[in-house]
């Protein structure tokens, strides 16, 4: 039976996220045709603000579809079967997006990582500077783990590609970065980037997007695998330059007050607002994780995620027993383990629309929840994080 719950449900899983009141009223409305010329315009009007939003003046393709449809557009655009890639080891979904690849007919080659660090740098040097023949075709970058928490250094990847002068294209996944970290696709020397809706841009989950540089395009001309729906050959043609099908215009008229949101705050003060809140939840587990208690699952502080931290529990802890609590006493949820870290994280979420008080209501649940599921752990943790967010600068935003 699903127990009767009151009061806001708090949302603390790393996306989907909160959706802001403003975005679904701005959504919440009659459909209209999508060559209506009202709705042309706010498509224009948002397109263009995501691109400033990715740092982009490359074209976007858009297709109605969670970010796994991204991944597979973008695989099946820019590949032939047998093309070899270098996909970057971070965790569960840098697997998943391997697999997806590899059942295309790509030959998916890993460079392997320890999750808990994220990938050792040389290591892709080390290979990028072995292939010789420039065998691989492009390397592909999960910015940030959404599994593990763990923030790789894009601009450090494409330093080595340009140290090995290798001419593979970059590709990235931004699904749980945009927005809420730093991230500057034609100054970072990006060639293909994957995003969605559902995270840093607030929005429902079932809008993804590739975004794509001029060398990308050209890749993209003598790609082989067959595609349709995903086709950018097909969708540069078409008003919409996405979209081979019905346009999900609800959608652009949500983009556009989540990039008009975004710039109100400024890019930099949201990214700003997700390192202080973030830093909040690293302060709580760190103050928890005293009594053998939990830990933060990335062990490399420079790398740590400002959408997500991953919360690793002793050996023998049901990770699920906290999040049943934290759900079902307090209204809160949070995302669980994925794979192989099933039961053995949970992860908290710390990205999109979101406060001070809302993180520290989502910690002051999990403080209560490691207590009544009885987990180890020492006390303080949102003390913590009140005495951090206490002391930083005005929020802009007051
Ligand atoms: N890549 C990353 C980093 C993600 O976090 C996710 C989902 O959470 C995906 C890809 C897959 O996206 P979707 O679940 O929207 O299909």
């Amino acid at each position: 039976m699903v127990k009767l719950r009151r009061g806001r449900h708090f949302f603390a899983a790393p996306g989907p996220t909160n959706i802001p009141d403003p975005v679904l009223r701005a959504m919440d409305r009659p459909t209209v045709d999508f060559n209506d010329p009202e709705f042309l315009a706010v498509f224009d009007r948002a397109v263009a603000g995501l691109k400033r939003i990715l740092g982009t003046t490359g074209h976007v393709f858009l297709y109605a579809a969670s970010g796994h449809g991204a991944w597979e557009g973008t695989m099946l655009n820019l590949f032939s079967p047998g093309d070899r890639v270098l996909m970057v080891e971070s965790g569960y979904f840098s697997e998943a997006w391997g697999l997806l690849s590899a059942k295309h007919g790509i030959l998916v080659e890993t460079v392997a990582a320890d999750w808990r660090r994220g990938v050792d740098l040389g290591a892709i040097a080390e290979r990028l500077a072995a292939d010789r023949g420039h065998q691989i075709r492009a390397l592909c970058v999960v910015h940030n783990e959404t599994l593990t928490g763990v923030t790789l250094p894009l601009g450090e990847i494409r330093a080595a590609l340009d140290a090995a002068g290798h001419p593979a294209l970059l590709l990235a996944d931004t699904i749980s970065s945009l927005g809420s970290m730093e991230f500057a696709m034609d100054e970072g020397g990006i060639d293909a980037v994957v995003g969605g809706s559902q995270k840093g841009l607030m929005l429902p989950a079932g809008m993804s997007f590739t975004a794509v540089s001029a060398r990308a395009l050209a890749a993209s001309a003598k790609a082989g695998l067959p595609r349709h729906y995903f086709d950018w050959r097909m969708m540069i043609e078409r008003r919409h330059g996405g979209f081979v099908g019905t346009v999900p215009v609800a959608f652009f008229w949500g983009l556009d007050e989540a990039v008009r949101r975004i710039e109100e705050e400024g890019l930099a003060a949201v990214l700003a607002r997700h390192h202080r809140l973030a830093e909040a939840v690293r302060r709580a587990v760190a103050a928890w994780a005293g009594n053998a208690g939990p830990e933060i699952f990335c062990t490399d502080a420079a790398r740590r995620s400002d959408s997500v931290t991953t919360v690793l529990l002793a050996e023998g802890v049901d990770a699920e027993a906290v999040r049943t609590v934290a759900l079902e006493r307090f209204n809160v949820g949070l995302g669980s383990g994925l794979g192989r870290l099933n039961g053995r994280v949970f992860r908290i979420g710390h990205l999109g629309d979101l406060n001070e008080p809302m993180v520290l209501g989502a910690l002051a649940a999990v403080e209560m929840a490691l207590g009544l599921a009885g987990v180890p752990h020492a006390p303080g943790g949102v003390a913590a994080a009140m005495e951090w967010l206490g002391r930083q600068g005005p929020a802009e935003t007051f």
